[in-house]
């Protein structure tokens, strides 16, 4: 039985990793909880699944054992666990996953920002006291569970997958007029707000091209993308000889949260289950001037550690700006190439160099939507 914390129980990665724990009470058990506002969501989870051990990281409340950000490492230290699946959206979710790992606890990974931020420092601390990420993005947890067969000597580069977002058809003169609500109507997966507008902008992919080359130690040039409109591959390992091999299911979260449950053993599930022969799969290369925001993810990742932290940080600030309707589609592209004009250190060596860097950049990016109202 593996006990597990789960934090942002009441997002969209929270709601799906209970409901694998309720298919799999044999195997898993939720150890704690949290949430950051939405109090009535967390108590009733923590009723439905037994659980005492909740916190609200957002508000304080006397309903819950722990409250605020301080609250929720608490949490994670002080609850007796095999496991964190952190599910936090957003830079918010750097802390608990340090502590997690801190607390000797595996990590099942969701919170991509966990690793675009501080990969490297994240990767060395969990290696140094023996803990395992799992990741829980599609793509990553692919290509984890293939590079765990063939063997990380084996392989020799990776091609992401990416739906292409709301926008992928869209003539690219409308760009300039599309609406939150339009961003939001994802194709083909049901995700929560600011990484479906990310997928809408391909900053999803670029983010995810960093956290690939992070989890796995891959320069750049060793990493691809490719649009894959009906979402059933969810990444190709290219193997030393050659092969491409792949991981293909429905769309459904619920596979690689209970792979990271389950790692390293995988057990009975057929949610998302696919016959080949049921839908016709393509593939082709993105158009950077559609999605200007990968092709700036890949000279983050080229100039290093501090333009990836900057990207993801000036990209949180211009998504809501985006979401207040403060700027329009395309000026999200326009904030995180601004805020990366500036140099940032290739090597951020502590967790104070990256909120430093996230700090500044969230600085400039502000300043530049006040520029664009
Ligand atoms: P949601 O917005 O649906 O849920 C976020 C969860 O985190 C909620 O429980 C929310 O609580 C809580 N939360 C929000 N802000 C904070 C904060 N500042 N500190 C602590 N907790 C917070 O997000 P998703 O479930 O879509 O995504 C979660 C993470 O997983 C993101 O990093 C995302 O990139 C990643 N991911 C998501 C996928 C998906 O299919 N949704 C796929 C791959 C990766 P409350 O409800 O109280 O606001
Ligand atoms: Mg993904």
């Amino acid at each position: 039985m593996k006990r597990i914390i789960i934090l942002g129980a009441t997002g969209s990665i929270g709601r799906q990793a209970l409901n694998i724990i309720s298919r799999h009470p044999e195997s898993f058990m939720v150890a704690g909880l949290s949430a950051h506002h939405d109090t009535d969501g967390l108590l009733e989870a923590a009723e439905l699944y037994g659980t005492r051990q909740t916190c609200l990281s957002g508000s304080r409340s006397n309903l819950v054992r722990y409250s605020g950000s301080e609250g929720l490492l608490t949490l994670i230290r002080d609850t007796d666990a095999d496991m964190v699946l952190n599910a936090v959206a957003g830079a918010d979710g750097l802390a608990p996953s340090f502590e997690a790992i801190r607390s000797g606890k595996d990590l099942a990974l969701a919170n991509k920002e966990t690793i675009v931020m501080a990969g490297r420092l994240v990767m060395e601390a969990a290696q140094v006291l023996g803990t395992k990420i799992v990741p829980v993005d599609s793509e990553h947890s692919a290509i984890f569970s293939m590079v765990e067969r063939f063997g990380a000597s084996s392989l020799k580069s990776v091609i992401i997958t990416a739906s292409g977002g709301a926008f992928r058809d869209y003539p690219l003169e409308k760009l300039a007029t599309v609406t939150p609500a339009d961003a939001l109507a994802h194709p083909t997966w049901n995700m929560g707000a600011k990484i479906t507008v990310d997928s809408a902008s391909m900053a999803n992919k670029g983010l995810e091209l960093i956290e690939a080359s992070r989890l796995f130690n891959l320069d750049p040039d060793r990493i691809n993308v490719v649009i894959h409109p009906e979402s059933r591959v969810h990444s190709f390992i290219r193997t030393l000889d050659g092969s491409l091999y792949a991981q293909m299911s429905r769309p459904d979260m619920r596979i690689p949260i209970l792979n990271a449950f389950s790692w390293p053993e995988y057990i009975e599930e057929s949610v998302a289950d696919m016959d080949p022969t049921d839908i016709a799969m393509h593939f082709y290369n993105p158009d950077l001037k559609r999605y200007p925001l990968l092709g700036l993810a890949f000279s983050a990742l080229a100039d290093g550690e501090g333009a990836c932290t900057a990207y993801n940080a000036a990209n949180e600030v211009a998504v809501e700006a985006f979401m207040r309707e403060q700027i329009r589609f395309p000026g999200i592209y326009d904030i995180v190439a601004g805020t990366l004009d500036t140099n940032f250190q290739s090597r951020l060596d502590d967790i104070d160099a990256v909120m430093a860097v996230d700090s500044m950049a969230r600085t400039m990016a502000e300043s530049i939507v006040k520029e664009h109202q």
